[in-house]
């Protein structure tokens, strides 16, 4: 199922984990809303900008599937509101300070970042419909 011209509901709830584990990780409904607001407001106007794939590393977690990784206990991954992505090939402080200088978002974390190391890390970045806080983080 198609959430938006380039992204799919399928790609924003796969998991390597989940399918090792065999866990169910179906959205419900108020997730896919959320999933596809993420994607309209956030991902596709990054996709049209770099005109190139973006890699969803992880989206949607369930309660199962966020426990198995060891996730925030109100991480914004458990409703459909965050995505961690990279674009291949680009260094993920690029993208990280184009979505910073242009982007409306909610919570932005550049995670697990090394200078010098371009495909280290990559970028958190979430929405929420209900108002963005607009909150710059990093981690390492
Ligand atoms: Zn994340």
């Amino acid at each position: 199922m198609k959430l938006t011209q380039h992204f799919s509901l399928e790609e924003m709830t796969k998991s390597q984990t989940g399918s090792r584990k065999n866990i169910d990780n179906t959205a419900p409904p108020e997730v896919v809303e959320n999933l596809k607001a993420l994607c309209e407001n956030v991902l596709e106007k990054i996709r049209i900008h770099f005109g190139r794939p973006l890699s969803i590393n992880s989206g949607y977690r369930g309660p199962a599937l966020n426990k198995a990784i060891g996730g925030a206990k109100n991480s914004q991954h458990m409703t459909g509101q965050a995505a961690d992505i990279e674009i291949a090939g680009m260094d993920n402080k690029i993208l990280f300070c184009w979505i910073k200088d242009n982007m409306e978002f909610d919570q932005l974390i550049l995670e697990f970042y090394k200078e010098g190391t371009p495909d280290s890390g990559w970028v958190h970045v979430s929405w929420n419909s209900q108002g963005n806080r607009k909150q710059v983080l990093k981690i390492d």
